[in-house]
């Protein structure tokens, strides 16, 4: 039966509709996500960032620790554990007002042009009333209070709180670092003695973005020079005649 020229044509503009769409989702996903690591590598060395980011080429990474990944595994898991019963930890209770988010939303993901988005990944969350408080767990050798807090650990804090403003969760500009570290005991055979130490954190979210757009003029232009001081290239350097 031949189809009557309005349904022809209802047809093909549906069609035109889903291929629009369709068009839309691929080039969504076709964005070059950032992550806080990522940009993190500007301020060791651009040219790193260049060709990890643009290239996939990675500096030797050597032999590395992956005790902080453990403890992250474990104290995850920990907090989960208090999410099914609806209390804070006790290692945090009395000094968090809130409780622990539930469902968790891990990943938060924000386009941020056509061509590039931003994400990250929360270690926990506290909400607060109407407020979401984002909260990182950090391993360290030693007591945090004894040092400044590390530029990219404040720069955490900004990110997080930048991904969840603008995936239209309302928080109170801060976040809370919650420090792991060993200390000294004389029985350290009846039990590893960790001590514990939380950080309230004031964030600016409002330097994430110039550090993102920054991130992005250094992946569209040529690649950056190295860092003069940096043992990798300048030892490849030296050896580059000898290939
Ligand atoms: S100087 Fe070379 S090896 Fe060193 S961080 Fe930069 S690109 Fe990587």
């Amino acid at each position: 039966m031949k189809k009557s020229l309005h349904s022809q044509l209802s047809f093909s503009l549906g069609e035109t509709k889903s291929s629009f769409a369709k068009a839309k989702e691929d080039k969504q996903k076709k964005l070059r996500w950032l992550s806080h690591t990522g940009i993190e590598w500007i301020n060791t060395c651009p040219k790193c960032f260049w060709l990890r980011t643009n290239k996939k080429i990675y500096q030797p990474q050597g032999i590395v620790s992956r005790l902080s990944n453990r403890f992250d595994i474990v104290i995850k898991d920990y907090f989960n554990g208090y999410r099914k019963k609806g209390k804070l930890p006790p290692m945090i209770d009395g000094k968090i007002k809130g409780k622990l988010e539930d469902p968790f939303q891990e990943k938060y993901f924000h386009k941020v042009d056509n061509e590039y988005g931003f994400w990250g990944k929360l270690d926990e969350c506290i909400v607060d009333g109407d407020f979401y408080i984002p909260v990182d767990f950090k391993t360290t050798s030693s007591d945090p209070n004894e040092k400044e807090i590390m530029e990219a650990y404040q720069h955490q804090i900004d990110e997080y709180v930048y991904l969840m403003e603008e995936n239209k969760k309302k928080t109170p500009h801060y976040g809370y670092l919650l420090f792991f570290y060993p200390e000294f005991h004389e029985e350290v055979h009846n039990g590893f003695p960790m001590a514990i130490k939380l950080k309230k954190v004031e964030a600016h979210p409002e330097r994430v973005l110039p550090r993102i757009q920054r991130a992005i003029e250094i992946l569209k232009s040529p690649m950056p020079e190295s860092s003069p001081d940096c043992e990798y290239c300048n030892w490849f350097k030296k050896i580059e005649e000898y290939y």
